[in-house]
């Protein structure tokens, strides 16, 4: 497709989807390690083949002229990439955009909370999978949970529009503490979602063994508290439900227990600048090359954009019992 009218093309794929939400990982680098992220030695790209700030910047920019309202900034962990902050305020300040979120682990929180909030980020995902920090750092490999909880506190009291935990439980790791999860996030007024893991990347275990389903952790979940099926949307693939007499909502991202595809809105750009169309499908465009084949002319970008539209795939292929996954690229090279 070419770009001639004065009012640009929206991104709708071959199925009638529009896209109007992005989730650019900045980074692939990360202060942790986490089991079904990462594996424990990662090899990180090379500098030259990362985007740069400014690069990020203008891809954006060219998403939110094709009607994208939401923009998600992720990682690897977003806050470790140096100069970060940059990127947040130019984005926070494009006309267009409704929504700039961000997922962190909050390990950076402390010292950029406050940055954040007045870049315009509205939102912010910290994932916290325990509670106990000898097994905090035993899922994350080298993190910190008091540094983390630290983090939180500092998002808190910055007053975000919304703050939410992300949890992705893993059986006999960290499983029984869905509960304790949900009463920390109702102590604190904030909603929490749990993830289902995902296959993504040659992690150290067989996914299958740690699967936990989110029917599972519902029927536990209902069993302590009164939970009302909630209509709220957050514009992504998580089914709500608020907890009875509390500001909390729990969220569940069920890739495999429910399949979210449907209704997906929305693409993901990794640190080196493949536009991917589905997380979990190889189908990818490479942006890279036309931004810097084309340091000041917009158009070749925004015409692969719109093209990618054409090969977005109908949905996942995720299947938690093969060995090696069908798609070998980790959670933090595409951005979670
Ligand atoms: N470092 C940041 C963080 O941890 O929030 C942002 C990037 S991380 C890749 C984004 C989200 O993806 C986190 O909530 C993490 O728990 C989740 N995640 C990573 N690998 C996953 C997997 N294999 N399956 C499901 N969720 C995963
Ligand atoms: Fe890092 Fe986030 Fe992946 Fe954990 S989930 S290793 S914090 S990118």
């Amino acid at each position: 497709m070419t770009i001639h009218a004065s009012t640009p093309p929206k991104l709708i794929d071959q199925f009638g989807r529009q896209v109007d939400y992005i989730r650019l990982s900045i980074t692939d680098r990360c202060d942790f390690r986490c089991q079904y992220c990462m594996s424990e030695d990662m090899t990180f790209l090379p500098r030259d083949e990362v985007l740069s700030l400014e690069e990020c910047a203008r891809i954006v920019r060219a998403f939110v002229q094709l009607g994208v309202t939401k923009v998600r900034i992720t990682g690897g962990e977003p806050l470790v990439r140096k100069n970060a902050l940059w990127l947040f305020e130019e984005v926070g300040q494009l006309e267009g955009l409704e929504e700039l979120v961000l997922t962190t682990n909050g390990s950076q929180l402390v010292k950029n909370a406050s940055a954040l909030k007045h870049a315009g980020v509205k939102r912010i995902n910290i994932s916290l999978d325990s509670l106990n920090a000898e097994r905090f750092k035993q899922i994350t490999r080298i993190g910190n949970l008091e540094q983390v909880l630290d983090g939180l506190q500092a998002a808190i009291a910055v007053g975000f529009d919304g703050i939410k935990l992300n949890t992705v439980l893993m059986r006999g790791i960290n499983d029984d503490e869905a509960e304790d999860l949900v009463s920390f996030a109702i102590q604190h007024n904030i909603d929490i979602s749990f993830i289902e893991e995902m296959p993504l990347g040659d992690v150290s275990h067989i996914r299958d063994s740690t699967f936990v389903s989110n029917s599972d952790t519902l029927k536990r979940l209902q069993s302590k508290h009164s939970l009302i099926a909630s209509t709220h949307t957050s514009g992504g693939p998580a089914r709500y439900w608020q907890v009875a007499n509390t500001a909390t909502k729990i969220g569940f991202i069920s890739p495999h227990s429910h399949n979210f595809c449907e209704s997906c809105n929305r693409v993901r750009i990794s640190c080196k600048g493949e536009l991917f169309l589905c997380l979990g499908q190889d189908d990818k465009v490479e942006l890279m090359p036309l931004l810097r084949e084309h340091p000041d002319d917009d158009t070749p970008l925004k015409e692969a954009i719109l093209n990618s539209m054409n090969i977005k795939p109908k949905g996942h292929d995720f299947d938690l019992k093969r060995a090696t996954p069908a798609v070998v690229r980790f959670m933090s090279h595409t951005g979670g």
